[in-house]
C-alpha cells in the first residue's frame, strides 16, 4: 500500500474515531484511508473523485469502502453533502460554512463566495422548538463557461 499524506485534521481524525466507536462499527486501516483522503481535500469532491484519486496513489480500497465511509463521515458531521441536482452529490468539510456555494446545474462545478453579514445573521439566528448544527446555502444556476458553450455560433 503505498504511504499516506498525513495532512488530515487530528482533531477530525479523532473525532471520527470516537464516532466509530460509539457506533460500534469496525474501525478498519480502509475507514481511515478513507478519511484521511477525503480531509486532505480542500475542495468539493465526488465519490468518483475520492475513488480515483485513491486508485492513483495505488490505494486498493472498493468502491462501496469509498462510499459507506464518506457517508459515516458525513453522519459524524465531519462531511456534508451538497446536492447538485438528483443524480449528482459533492462531498465537503462540515468546518467549511462561511461560504455560499454557487452551484452550476450542467457541470456540476461548485464556486464559493463568502457573505460575512449572512453568516453572522445565520449564526445569531436561532429557531422554535429546532437545535441547528449548521448551515448551507447554495444558489443554483449556470457558470459562465456552460453558459458560454450554449450560446450558438453567431452567423
Ligand atoms: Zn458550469
Amino acid at each position: 500500500m503505498a504511504p499516506i499524506e498525513l495532512h488530515a485534521n487530528p482533531k477530525l481524525v479523532e473525532k471520527f474515531h470516537q464516532f466509530l466507536n460509539e457506533r460500534n462499527c469496525r474501525h478498519t486501516p480502509e475507514r481511515d484511508i478513507v478519511l484521511r483522503k477525503a480531509l486532505e481535500w480542500n475542495k468539493h469532491f465526488s465519490i468518483d473523485e475520492l475513488y480515483q484519486a485513491l486508485s492513483q496513489s495505488g490505494t486498493i480500497v472498493s468502491r462501496a469502502t469509498v462510499y459507506n465511509t464518506v457517508e459515516l463521515l458525513c453522519e459524524a458531521q465531519i462531511l456534508r453533502r451538497i446536492h447538485v441536482d438528483l443524480r449528482r452529490v459533492r462531498y465537503e468539510q462540515l468546518e467549511n460554512t462561511n461560504y455560499i456555494h454557487l452551484v452550476c446545474n450542467e457541470c456540476g462545478k461548485i464556486k464559493e463566495v463568502r457573505d460575512n453579514g449572512l453568516t453572522a445573521h445565520m449564526n445569531a439566528r436561532s429557531f422554535t422548538a429546532f437545535h441547528s448544527s449548521y448551515f448551507t446555502i447554495c444558489v443554483y444556476g449556470i457558470c459562465n463557461a456552460c453558459a458560454r458553450k450554449k450560446k450558438k455560433p453567431r452567423q
